[in-house]
């Protein structure tokens, strides 16, 4: 109270503020700790094609199994880790573990499959970051067009020079190139075009009430036209009902990911899943 007479009314310090960042700093060791403890897990969320249901890629989703507060969402972590920094030991575990995956089913004679990965702004500024994905493709003995980043709209707005730049590196080893959450940054079409990408993903939020929302239609079947006349490969995200399905597929788009068909899944129910699918 003191502190707030003395300064006209703005509070310096706010009570609990302590705890705050003693919670911060804790987590930011958590999470520092997290990568070498192997605490992380992946999962797989199945990524379809429309016009004949069939399965070829799934996009992996990072969780954190805490020694304490058990299984925390990405949600929780993620943001937290792009602001400090700790998002690139992530990203680097997440990479490597998932090509090791990949390689395996590769091996178990899932050869077609291809994985989508997240990657964050901080990870795109890293002038090695290529030369990483490099390293990692080369120690799994994975092929560089089975894997796709996926990389949100804002990410690649905070320094479009510099994200163009790691976007074409990438590009040049053969990694494939997913613009995430489409719909919901400030990217410019005249940016969009220019961008070496090969995929673009409509954010659930324009996909989950496309059967009742007609201002979600326009926008998504226009996005879906635009996409394709740039040669694009269009998927939609957070699907959960049939007839959304059903409309997305008369719209003439071409992949889908959503509850509807899988949720996220362990690397083993994954494999489970895909051989129920595929007889
Ligand atoms: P995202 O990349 O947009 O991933 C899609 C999110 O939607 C996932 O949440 C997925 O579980 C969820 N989802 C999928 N289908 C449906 C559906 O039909 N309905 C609903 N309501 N949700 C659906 P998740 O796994 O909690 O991930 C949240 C976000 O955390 C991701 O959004 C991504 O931005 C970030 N993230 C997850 N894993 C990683 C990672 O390995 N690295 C980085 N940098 N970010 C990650
Ligand atoms: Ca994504
Ligand atoms: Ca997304
Ligand atoms: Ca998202």
């Amino acid at each position: 109270n003191e502190a707030k007479s003395a300064n006209h009314g703005v509070r310096l310090f706010e009570p609990g503020m302590e705890r705050h960042i003693e919670h911060g700093l804790t987590l930011l060791s958590d999470l520092r700790r997290a990568a070498e403890a192997d605490e992380f897990f992946l999962l797989f969320q199945p990524k379809l094609r429309l016009d004949d249901g069939r399965c070829d890629a799934a996009e992996v989703l990072v969780r954190w199994r805490h020694p304490q507060r058990g299984i925390v969402p990405p949600d929780r972590f993620i943001p937290f880790a792009e602001q400090t920094g700790a998002i690139k030991a992530i990203t680097r575990w997440v990479l490597g573990h998932a090509l090791l995956q990949l390689a395996q089913w590769h091996r178990e004679g899932w050869a077609g499959l291809s994985l989508n990965v997240n990657v964050s702004t901080r990870d795109l500024m890293q002038p090695d970051f290529p030369a990483q994905v490099e390293r990692a493709l080369r120690h799994a003995g994975v092929a560089a067009g089975h894997l796709c980043l996926e990389v949100t709209e804002s990410a690649i707005m905070d320094d479009p020079l510099l994200a163009m730049d790691c976007l074409q590196a990438l590009n040049r080893l053969g990694v494939r190139l997913a613009i995430d959450d489409f719909g919901t940054g400030y990217s410019s079409l005249a940016y969009l075009k220019k961008l070496p990408v090969q995929e673009l993903k409509i954010d659930r939020s324009f996909i989950s009430s496309l059967d009742r929302d007609e201002a979600d239609v326009t926008i998504v079947r226009s996005t879906i036209d635009m996409a394709h006349h740039m040669g694009l490969s269009v998927v939609a995200e957070g699907i959960e009902t049939e007839a959304v399905s059903q409309r997305l597929r008369a719209f003439g788009c071409d992949q889908a990911q959503g509850y509807l068909y899988s949720r996220p899944l362990s690397s083993t129910d994954f494999v489970d899943w895909l051989r129920q699918h595929r007889s």
